[in-house]
């Protein structure tokens, strides 16, 4: 590329209102364009460092046997009401109308559009697995977009979903996504973490986050330093209510409990005595649905109910303990702190427990045996909810540290919630219909590049990993106009470069090396040759990487090799 013919925009100052450095520095350097609050316009540089994350990501998941389809962004309705999602998925989801006033939603992600490409397109055993993912701009109404390209309303996600005949092969799959989104990120040259609710394996609750350690990011993450040991402190606002108490029901027991809507009713039910020592579990979603246990304090006694907090399936509100209290006839001061938004809070004492009754989420029913740790995040998770640096790491292998994270990748067992809502059903080897299991994996394509930055820049502005850098390499010619031999030493090497296959741009605008410099600094390309007269007089000209203190003088003839 030669720069006279590309589009370079810089700015002096960064604009007002732009909080974070990495914002501060993609709209500098001319990456991308406010169109409106959360919603940005791709400039050519920013599109090819955009387009280089999603080379890596596309490689990564093909490589990982994944197959790329495109849908659409506009979804109809009635998936969303089939999933229940249309009630449950809150403000973030635009909703919209068409011309015949039928109702449209803008895809803040795909699991109904997939899902009903499953249910239509896989009806045996023989079709599965099946991964599909696509590269694709989605849109949530975000509460407050900010930090630029990372907390947008329109932005670019990964997504993939992924269909198995049974659990065992969504588990295999799930580890395999582990370890693709493991590559994905260390090729892109970022410092993660992999992020887990459970005791930093693979398993149990299946839902890990990879975070970009950064201090600009939004999440508390809790690691061991001696160990893989890491949660997100709040990985329960990650996990919506109508996620957690979608647990996999064929595994539990529907048992018909007419009348039973308070904790003393199930007790009188399973013929248990209600004493006054309940405590409560409360994972508050964003979208205002809440999932709440009560637990007895023999530990026996065990109820969860999954319902809105504005009470539509029932006659409580969960706006305070002592609203959960009185609602289920307990002792408030039995309860325990709970009413944090997003947050699971639960005591230490059910890590001892295993079997739950829960509740069904429908009218007169519990499920019997359900399995915490299995059906909903394990209690390290809630343990964290207060958890200071040098506390003792959920998995004895030493102290916890924190840092902040931000997410740019998450990876879910979803199970059956949206196969068995909206009917993804296939024929086993016995010929029996079976519900799909299901897995979903996304990753922040559009983020990643905030978040690189966030890692990789100084107080002259980016500097990019190379693998996703607008360019690799710059040539800036000192007396472009003036000087015939750097036109020819500097065109030379560039066709050289380009080549070999180098993303290489030419700086051939003409401008005052200050300049030049300046722009290309602020723009973060991780390597710079610059070509001028009186080096060329010795036969040499100078490299400097973006993070070198000082120039290399290289001989003219051995430029490309010195490169390469
Ligand atoms: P967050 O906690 O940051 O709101 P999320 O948990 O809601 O993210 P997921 O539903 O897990 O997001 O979506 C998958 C990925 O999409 C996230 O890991 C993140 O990298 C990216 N993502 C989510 N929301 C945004 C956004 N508003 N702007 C840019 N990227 C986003
Ligand atoms: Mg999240
Ligand atoms: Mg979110
Ligand atoms: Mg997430």
């Amino acid at each position: 590329m030669r720069a006279s013919h590309y589009f370079i925009a810089t700015l002096k100052e960064a604009p007002a209102d732009a909080e974070v450095t990495s914002q501060k520095l993609m709209l500098r350097a001319g990456l991308i364009k406010k169109t409106a609050a959360g919603i940005y316009s791709w400039m050519p540089m920013g599109l090819k460092a955009l387009r280089k994350v999603e080379r890596i990501v596309r490689e990564e998941m093909n490589r990982a046997g994944a197959i790329e389809v495109l849908m659409p962004a506009v979804q109809p309705a009635e998936l969303w009401q089939e999933s229940g999602r249309w009630t449950f998925y809150g403000p973030e989801l635009l909703r919209l109308k068409d011309r015949h006033d039928r109702d449209f939603v803008i895809g803040p992600t795909h699991e109904e559009v997939i899902t009903d490409i499953a249910r239509r397109d896989i009806r045996s055993y023989k079709q599965l697995p099946k991964h599909f993912y696509q590269v694709q701009t989605k849109f949530r109404d975000e509460i407050r977009p900010r930090f630029g390209v990372m907390r947008g309303r329109e932005f670019v996600m990964k997504d993939g979903y992924s269909f198995h005949a049974s659990f065992e092969d969504l588990v295999r799959e799930y580890h395999n996504m582990y370890a693709t989104y493991i590559r994905i990120f260390t090729r892109i040259g970022l410092q993660f973490r992999a992020v887990a609710a459970d005791t930093g394996s693979i398993g149990g609750t299946g839902s890990h986050e990879f975070h970009v350690i950064a201090d600009t990011g939004e999440d508390d993450i809790a690691y061991c330093p001696d160990s893989d040991y890491a949660a997100n402190v709040e990985l329960a606002e990650a996990l919506p209510a109508s996620k957690v108490h979608g647990v996999a029901k064929q595994a539990l027991t529907k048992v018909h409990t007419p009348g039973v809507k308070t904790i003393a009713d199930l007790a009188a039910f399973l013929k248990i005595p209600a004493t006054d020592t309940v405590k409560a579990i409360v994972v508050e979603a964003e979208d205002g649905a809440a999932v709440l246990m009560l637990l007895r304090g023999d530990h026996e006694l065990n109820e969860i109910k999954a319902q809105k907090l504005d009470g539509i399936k029932s006659p409580l509100t969960f706006a305070s303990p002592e609203a959960i209290a009185a609602g289920f006839g307990a002792n408030p001061g039995s309860l325990g702190p709970v009413g944090f938004k997003g947050r699971v809070i639960m005591d230490r004492s059910v890590a001892a427990m295993s079997d739950f009754v829960i509740g069904a989420n429908e009218d007169d029913y519990h499920y019997t045996g359900a399995n915490i740790g299995r059906d909903f995040p394990g209690p390290e998770l809630a343990d964290l909810r207060n958890v200071v640096a040098g506390d003792p790491s959920p998995d004895g292998k030493g102290t916890l540290a924190l840092c902040r994270g931000i997410e740019v990748g998450h990876i879910f067992q979803l199970r059956t919630k949206y196969a068995e809502a909206m009917g993804a059903r296939f024929l086993d080897e016995n010929g029996r219909e079976q519900v799909m299991e299901m897995g979903c994996y996304g990753i922040g394509v559009s983020r990643i590049l905030g978040a690189a930055i966030e890692q990789n820049n100084d107080a002259r502005g980016i500097i990019w990993p190379t693998a996703i850098a607008p360019f690799e390499l710059v040539i800036c010619p000192v007396g472009w106009s003036k000087s015939e031999a750097v036109r020819e030493a500097a065109n030379a090497l560039y066709t050289d470069l380009t080549e070999a296959g180098v993303d290489v741009i030419l700086d051939d605008r003409n401008e005052r090396p200050g300049v030049m410099f300046a722009d290309w600094e602020l723009i973060g390309v991780p390597h710079r040759i610059v070509i001028g007269d009186r080096g060329l007089k010795e036969g040499s000209a100078e490299y400097q990487g973006r993070r070198d203190e000082a120039a290399t003088a290289v001989p003219v003839d051995g430029l490309a090799a010195f490169v390469l």
